[in-house]
């Protein structure tokens, strides 16, 4: 029995120094000493022994169960170290290299657009007001002077959210809110996203206006004429042509529409403004007396003149964008170039 318990103690040797991984390592450990191992198996036939030869073997068997977990040990902490080398050489970061570039962010081109009209507006003395992009029907067109009949109201142009209610398809009806909330003289200008059912390379289903409205008493047109051709020298340089076609609004009278020379060819003529050398630009008008029926304004006593433009317009006529889509499209390249 001894002689069994030390060659199963060369044999276990001899395997242990082989085993390659600690995987093989805890195979070889159950082999010998787990529940059925060898060893074990060994020291359950003690029983079979006589009761003087019992001491002797039992201490052998302890003393070959221990020589075998000491060598198990050893090649295990052996093998962890060596696995742990080869991770880590693995896993080695070159602290010398040149870290990757972070990009800065900037400024989406609308919104630097945006704000540099606002400047603007602000500093001739407008303040800026907000209003809800889900509006009713009442604000979006009634209280415009936009009645039922009306071809704006075709369901091709407007979202509609449920019956009576669209998103906005202009900013116009913060006008409304305001003049119903506040008495003359007004003086603001009203930013933000609008919706029409409408998509191509210069049309958007979603883009910004900027809506302005001024009443007071004794307010001309020679004052809507003065303010916006001040506004477009101050963005598009003191030396660009600006003129007023008349045009119809439902909720102005007498309503224009704006033209400044065209700021890609000077006004000789080019493709961007089909030859003519002007480029459309924004509309406006005095308020139809009939909209101040709608908030309580004495139309006898007040007048006032409103003006809408679109954002992105303004933006692709300024920096030479051929494509309305390239502003959402969130290309990096694109936007880049503007921060
Ligand atoms: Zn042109």
């Amino acid at each position: 029995m001894i002689d069994k318990l030390k060659a199963l103690q060369a044999e276990a040797a001899g395997a242990v120094a082989g085993a390659a991984t600690l995987a093989a390592l805890d195979d070889l450990r159950i082999h010998y000493l787990g529940r059925k191992g060898a060893v074990t198996g060994c020291l359950r036939d003690m029983g079979k022994l006589s009761a003087a030869e019992r001491p002797a073997v039992g201490k052998a068997a302890n003393e070959v169960k221990d020589a075998i977990e000491a060598v198990l040990a050893a090649r295990g902490e052996a093998l962890q170290r060596s696995e742990r080398g080869a991770r880590f050489a693995a896993e080695a970061v070159d602290v010398t290299r040149p870290g990757r570039r972070s990009h800065r962010g900037g400024l989406h081109p609308v919104t630097l657009v945006l704000r540099e009209m606002l400047d603007l507006f602000v500093g001739m003395g407008y303040a800026v007001a907000d209003g809800p992009e889900v509006e009713t029907e009442y604000y979006n067109f009634e209280a415009l002077n936009i009645p039922a009949h009306h071809p704006a109201r075709d369901m091709q142009d407007t979202f509609y959210v449920a019956p009576g209610v669209v998103l906005r398809t202009h900013t116009s009806p913060v006008q409304v809110r305001v003049m119903e909330t506040t008495r003359p003289p007004v003086k603001i200008v009203a930013p933000g996203k609008v919706y029409r059912c409408d998509a191509d390379i210069t049309h958007s289903p979603m883009f910004h206006q900027v809506e302005g409205l001024l009443v007071d008493e004794g307010v001309t047109f020679a004052d809507l004429k003065g303010m916006l051709t001040a506004f477009l020298h101050s963005y598009y340089g003191p030396d660009t042509g600006v003129r007023f076609r008349p045009s119809y609004f439902p909720f102005t009278e007498p309503s224009a529409e704006v033209d400044i020379q065209c700021v890609l060819c000077g006004g000789s003529g080019c493709r961007i403004c089909s030859g003519t050398g002007w480029l459309e630009i924004l509309g406006c008008g005095m308020v139809d007396p009939a909209v101040y029926g709608f908030v309580g304004y004495d139309p006898e006593r007040y007048q006032g003149f409103a003006f809408g433009m679109g954002v992105e317009r303004i933006a692709m006529l300024k920096y030479g964008i051929g494509d309305i889509r390239l502003f959402y499209e969130n290309d990096a390249r694109f936007l880049s170039h503007f921060s």
